[in-house]
């Protein structure tokens, strides 16, 4: 039958990508709960709740009922763009700036309730890839494959680097590892919902695989 496969790991392990590899050769539906957080972010930062002072937690909570989440039509590469409010902010949610708000806003008990409860109306009948942090923990912890992936930090960084000078950002290397090593810090340290390998899942240390491997492993465990 059509299951639910659960991705996490630490930032900037390729989860997003495998995932929707693996989805898109299933035929399953593919979220990226990641962006949701970014998306959430976006809004912070677009609507002056975040400042010299820092994030303005209150100021966001009294305004998650403005935050409207939906995934748009995936496209030939499997994607499908993250609309917040109606408007396309799959690239928008890529900066440096937004992944160095995302944690912090994260560690909302109020917006990952939120999240949760969408994710929820997503999936949980199979048929679906979901990656992010919690996923095989608290999202579907009845999930039929857990994957937890990780990386050294320098690879992941230089990954990331990568991608954000290729859509011409101007950002350099160690901004990059830090934000990493700083967003698994806070994400792996919060109250609610740390980032943490579930039990039952299957760890793949990725430094030094290359896509095609990753992949191959993960298509074998989902057909097991
Ligand atoms: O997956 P991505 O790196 O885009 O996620 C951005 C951030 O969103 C993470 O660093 C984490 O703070 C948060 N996140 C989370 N729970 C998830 C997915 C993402 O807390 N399930």
């Amino acid at each position: 039958g059509r299951i639910t496969i659960a991705i996490d790991g630490h930032s900037s392990t390729g989860k997003s990508t495998v995932a929707r590899q693996l989805a898109h050769k299933l035929g399953y539906i593919y979220v990226d709960s990641g962006a949701m957080y970014r998306a959430v972010t976006y809004f912070a930062l677009q609507n002056g709740l975040v400042d010299h002072d820092g994030l303005n937690e209150a100021g966001l909570v009294a305004r998650l009922d403005e935050i409207s989440l939906n995934f748009g039509m995936t496209d030939e590469a499997g994607k499908s763009p993250i609309i917040l409010n109606g408007e396309n902010v799959e690239s928008a949610i890529r900066t440096l700036e937004v992944s160095e708000w995302v944690s912090p806003v994260a560690t909302l008990s109020e917006v990952r309730k939120k999240m949760v409860q969408q994710q929820h109306q997503l999936g949980g009948e199979g048929g679906i890839v979901m990656d992010g942090r919690d996923i095989g923990t608290v999202v579907f912890p009845q999930a039929d494959l857990k994957i937890f992936m990780t990386a050294s930090a320098q690879v992941r960084a230089q990954r990331r680097y990568d991608e954000l000078l290729a859509r011409g950002d101007q950002i350099s290397y160690s901004e990059v590892l830090e934000n990493v090593t700083e967003r698994d810090r806070i994400d792996s340290t919060r109250e609610v919902s740390p980032l943490k390998q579930a039990d039952d899942a299957v760890l793949i240390d990725n430094s030094e695989m290359t896509l095609e491997d990753q992949f191959q492993l993960v298509l074998k465990l989902a057909l097991q």
